[in-house]
């Protein structure tokens, strides 16, 4: 069962306003000092969503939130690092290691329940939702079908994953590792620069319809879905 959030923080008064704030706003939620609290917690139930402290004693919140991307069980278990190192770089390395999204220190409770909110809409809509809209562009993901003004777009497996990927993780920047790690999955051993390969004939296929703007350069660093800039 889904239910609750994990709180995995060595900060005991960082952790105690956590999980207060959480229970608050009608979150149950289980606590966890280091990663091998954690990974007991996890064994006992899967949460609907941990929040990571990125520095712990022992294995670091990084590090666990790689394994846990590499486990069949948790690889889509949403992830938000809580992180006091603000730079871009280790921004980065967090959504690297398969973070959903991160939240600096110090936070606002406002902040965090935002985040939480947003990271679970994403999450369920992933599973669940039949249908995603990002500006013109619709996916049917029961009907495996993308169109854009009612027109069908024939894409290959690979570019529909990589679509469907952008579509439920918008205005956010990936790394080419990070996008082969979801929409791949990891199973496979595929060069990062594949990633631009299936990045350009996307953008070649939303071209006639004036969507490859969707799909954004951002250099050194990757690519982001943004239907905001596409025309900016
Ligand atoms: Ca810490």
């Amino acid at each position: 069962m889904e239910s609750d959030i994990l709180v995995v923080e060595d900060e005991p008064a960082i952790r105690d306003m956590v999980c207060m704030a959480l229970r608050q706003a009608g979150h149950p939620c289980r606590a966890a000092a280091d990663v091998s609290q954690a990974r007991s917690a996890l064994a006992d139930q899967r949460p609907q969503l941990m929040l990571l402290d990125w520095m712990l004693p022992g294995t670091s919140g990084l590090q666990f939130a790689r394994e846990l991307r590499r486990m069949e069980a948790t690889r889509d278990l949403p992830i938000i690092m809580l992180t006091a190192r603000d730079q871009e770089d280790d921004r980065i390395a967090g959504l690297d290691a398969g973070a959903d999204d991160y939240l600096g220190k110090p936070f606002s409770t406002r902040e965090l329940l935002a985040r939480i909110d947003a990271v679970m809409r994403r999450a369920r809509g992933y599973r669940r939702d039949e249908r995603l809209q990002t500006g013109r562009l619709v996916m049917d993901l029961a009907r495996h079908s993308c169109s854009v003004d009612g027109r069908e777009i024939n894409l290959a497996p690979t570019e529909f994953r990589l679509l469907r990927f952008f579509m439920t993780h918008p205005d956010r920047v990936f790394s080419r590792s990070q996008l082969l790690d979801n929409a791949w999955g990891n199973s496979v051993y595929v060069e990062e620069r594949t990633v631009d390969v299936h990045v350009r004939r996307l953008r070649k296929q939303l071209e006639p319809f004036e969507c490859d703007g969707y799909i954004q350069t951002v250099r050194g660093a990757g690519y982001r879905f943004s239907p905001e800039d596409a025309h900016g």
